[in-house]
């Protein structure tokens, strides 16, 4: 179906911050497939742990246990919230698990999202975000969601938040919308209206997660702890895996029948996320993203553009972001996208060498 506008190039093969097309060119890849092959393309312990699990299990489905999707689950439970965890096959259906979890916490509870927010395009994932563009076609879409702004005092959101709410779903750092990290007052906010009210905080870490900005969790900087997580993207380094995960007090709200899915947490994609996480839950490799992200901001700086966002999480401000992406593609060999009219998002893999991003810079001066 004609669902994407994609661009003019056929990519055959890929290796760490590289990709070749049809025709043998050689691209930087400074966007990863939108922040999913953390460890750069064809990694090889995600490649040997996939053709190795691949060689033992790939299906039994989940009326029974599998190995990785344990380890998996116990190991994202312990590196985050403690509680339990729902493996699924995308950050839609992350965002889809936590939306009925805190629905089957609060019966009947409405939802808080913050204006610019993306969630997925599921129809409950896209009730939660309220982009007019992408919601006005499916009307109607499920009731309850109120959108308040990202932007200056959190009144707006104290005040959309009541005994009625369920829950509010925050990305920490806004991805689709182009880059906006929200402020950390504005997460606290929201941490005490959900003390006062009973409602749940759920964060999506689906783009701004897995290592990304620096930290394993986006909201570890601002010192803000939700009651629900939702990860996917860069969880199966190119495979497609999500999960959503809770606090201990929220561990068994959802009882057999509430929810499950076919393929989600299957051995293989399990398999491979446990090696992403082998490399990424490291306190070396995280600072490592810092001081990379530090070295691409500095140097978008010096070219004298506007630079937001954290760690190998950012986006610069220009005049014709689809015009420029698309010039960066097709005459730099520098894979980027625009989340918009005025931005360029970047999102190279976390495995970017300093060579790599100066290469990188060095392309993007020459459009700039
Ligand atoms: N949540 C966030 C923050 C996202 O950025 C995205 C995708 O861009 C989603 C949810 C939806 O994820 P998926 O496309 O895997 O369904």
């Amino acid at each position: 179906m004609g669902t994407y506008a994609r661009n003019p190039v056929e990519f055959v093969r890929g290796e760490g911050t590289r990709l070749w097309d049809d025709e043998g060119n050689e691209y930087l890849d400074f966007l990863a497939g939108i922040s999913v092959v953390q460890l750069g393309h064809c990694h090889p312990a995600v490649v040997e742990a996939v053709r190795e699990q691949a060689g033992r299990l790939m299906h039994v489905g989940n009326l029974f246990y599998t190995e990785p999707g344990m380890r998996l689950a116990k190991r994202l439970s312990d590196a985050s919230l403690g509680g339990k965890v729902f493996l699924c096959n995308s950050g839609a259906e992350a965002v889809e698990c936590a939306i009925k979890l805190a629905r089957r916490h609060h019966p009947g509870g409405d939802f808080v999202v913050l204006e610019g927010g993306f969630h997925g395009r599921t129809m409950g994932a896209l009730s939660a975000t309220p982009q007019e563009t992408k919601q006005a076609p499916f009307a109607p879409l499920v009731p309850g969601f109120t959108a308040v702004p990202r932007e200056g005092p959190p009144l707006p959101l104290v005040d959309a938040v009541s005994e009625r709410t369920a829950a509010i779903i925050i990305e920490p750092i806004q991805g689709e919308g182009g880059i906006h990290p929200i402020h950390p007052q504005m997460l606290a906010a929201a941490r005490d209206a959900c003390e006062e009210t009973g409602a749940l905080l759920i964060f999506d870490e689906v783009q701004c997660g897995m290592g990304r900005t620096g930290t394993l969790w986006a909201w570890e900087e601002a010192g803000v702890a939700p009651d629900l997580m939702t990860v996917a993207k860069g969880l199966g380094g190119g495979l497609p895996i999500g999960a959503c995960v809770t606090s201990p007090e929220l561990a068994d709200v959802l009882q057999p029948g509430d929810h499950g899915s076919t393929f989600a947490g299957g051995p293989v994609v399990a398999a491979a996320a446990n090696a992403v996480l082998d490399t990424i839950d490291d306190d070396a490799f995280l600072d490592a993203v810092i001081a990379k992200g530090a070295r691409l901001g500095r140097g978008l700086q010096d070219l004298g553009l506007e630079v937001r966002g954290r760690g190998l999480m950012l986006a610069f401000a220009c005049e014709d972001g689809p015009a420029l992406a698309r010039r960066l593609l097709l005459d730099q060999r520098l894979v980027v996208n625009a989340t918009g009219p005025d931005t360029v998002r970047l999102l190279p893999p976390l495995t970017v060498s300093a060579d790599e991003i100066d290469e990188a810079l060095g392309r993007i001066a020459a459009k700039t």
